[in-house]
């Protein structure tokens, strides 16, 4: 009677877990949209993602918000930045990192704290997280690698408190202390380092590569996650290619010979590792016959790194032809690599643009989930109709917003607020309050700003944006002349 009941209920699980994929969100961190092969094959070797871009489908026009915080908030809430208001990256609860000094402007009021499980914690947003919607359904929920979802000493700095049932190595930190396992990661007793990398004591003192840790230690647990008969959800998210840029000794010497300048070959190498992760995990599927069954989203959090830290000979060239990179408005800060694999389309690209918070619908979709208690309302729209390459929908307006002080000296980088409705994106510029219009299209590279040429275009624009920004309540830059946050666009 016992093994009836088992059987019965086995059979129930395996019944109600039927249809329902397995989710893989392959997480990269500061991946430029041309950092890989499938652009700029004469620098970067990334077979995996050129593979996994076979087997699905690439969005080509698909964007993060400008930095780490914000989109990794976007991903788990499925809410627009001007919504959720975590609207830069996050550090010391209720600290403002690194904004403060410049004479003529301040930050205004923002989420400094990132998510919240709960109600009333200040400066934070209190939403349902998509690891919270999925544990209910019945899924695994795994966290692998960098979190960053929110301040240091808040509850969102231990992904454990927004609905993952597993955490390997994410922290409040925005990069490791170190890649190396020779340096433990970075913990050191005698130099304690509140970036360092925690749960990889097996890995501590041997030469190792952090990427390759991760993988190893995910995989581990996995093992034991699939004895059990549930759907999981797999957040593997990279620490890589954010700096420090260290490079992997796998593959660094052979971008040395290349003749690269050594930054570059390092980060090159960062790259490599990165896909060769990729690579493991599409082995890993194959191998526990999962392949089918799961969907695979490969996407990066924001544009590549430009300026500081980056090799000097190239500065602020890094993610030609787009302009600019990580924080900037322009399309080299904002636009990512996303390919989808793991449904029924191959080899296929799709100009659809899209933004990192229509995960979150998609994901309920593939997961079968209908109606999920949630906190928020979410301004994602799903992805999966443009799976077909052929559907578009040129009315759909995407936005973003950082009123944050975070310019690296570069004029491309400043505090703005954007939106893009088909080819056209108008970026409206805080500090001195200048629009410029463009066509993504035929101006790729944003070069000529039709903001006179193409008024009335601009104008609708504008004022979508403005209305966008007075509906949301958005905090606008504070000039400190008049302590007055600067006037929305129209
Ligand atoms: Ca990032």
């Amino acid at each position: 009677m016992k093994r009836l009941f088992l059987f019965l209920g086995l059979f129930l699980i395996s019944f109600l877990g039927a249809g329902q994929k397995n989710i893989l969100i392959f997480l990269v961190d500061d991946l430029g949209w041309t950092d890989n092969s499938l652009r700029k094959p004469a620098i970067f070797r990334t077979p995996n993602m050129e593979k996994l871009a076979r087997k699905g489908v690439e969005f080509t026009q698909a964007y993060a918000n400008q930095n780490c915080t914000p989109t990794r908030v976007s991903l788990l809430t499925g809410m627009n930045a001007l919504n959720h208001k975590v609207t830069s990256w996050t550090f010391q609860k209720d600290e403002n990192p690194n904004e403060g000094g410049n004479p003529r402007f301040a930050v205004p009021e923002w989420n400094m704290n990132g998510i919240s499980p709960s109600a009333g914690v200040a400066h934070s947003i209190h939403a349902t997280t998509i690891a919270q919607v999925l544990s209910a359904q019945g899924y695994a929920t795994i966290q692998a690698g960098k979190a960053h979802f929110g301040a240091y000493n808040t509850p969102a700095a231990d992904p454990k408190n927004l609905g993952f049932q597993v955490n390997i190595g994410g922290t409040a930190a925005g990069q490791p202390a170190s890649y190396y396992g020779k340096q433990a990661f970075g913990n050191d007793p005698q130099k304690p380092n509140i970036r360092a990398v925690p749960h990889l004591q097996r890995f501590h003192g041997k030469d190792i590569f952090l990427t390759e840790a991760i993988t190893q230690e995910t995989m581990r647990v996995m093992d034991s996650v699939l004895t059990k008969p549930k759907p999981f959800f797999l957040l593997f998210s990279n620490y890589a290619v954010h700096t420090p840029i260290q490079g992997d000794p796998r593959f660094v010497d052979a971008y040395y010979k290349q003749g690269m300048d050594s930054t570059e070959a390092k980060y090159a190498s960062l790259v490599e590792g990165m896909d060769k992760a990729l690579g493991d995990w599409m082995q890993y599927l194959d191998k526990k016959d999962l392949t089918k069954n799961t969907v695979i989203v490969f996407l990066s959090d924001n544009g590549g790194l430009t300026d500081v830290g980056r090799g000097v000979p190239g500065r602020n060239t890094y993610n030609t032809p787009l302009r600019s990179g990580k924080t900037s408005g322009y399309e080299g800060g904002l636009r990512i690599p996303l390919i989808v694999s793991g449904l029924s389309q191959r080899d296929s690209r799709s100009q659809q643009p899209i933004l990192v918070e229509d995960l979150f619908p998609s994901i309920l979709a593939w997961t079968k989930t209908t109606k999920p208690k949630l906190v928020q309302s979410v301004d994602g729209k799903s992805i999966i109709p443009f799976l077909d390459a052929k559907k578009s929908d040129a009315s759909r307006m995407l936005f973003w917003h950082h009123p944050h002080m975070r310019t690296n000296g570069s004029r491309d980088i400043q505090p703005f607020s954007a939106v893009r409705q088909g080819d056209w994106k108008l970026i409206f510029f805080h500090q001195d309050q200048h629009f410029e219009l463009y066509n993504t299209k035929t101006d790729l590279s944003e070069q000529t700003n039709l903001y006179v040429k193409e008024s009335a275009k601009a104008e609708f624009l504008a004022k979508v944006l403005g209305q966008k920004l007075r509906e949301t309540k958005s905090h606008m830059l504070i000039d400190r002349q008049t302590n007055q946050e600067i006037l929305y666009p129209f």
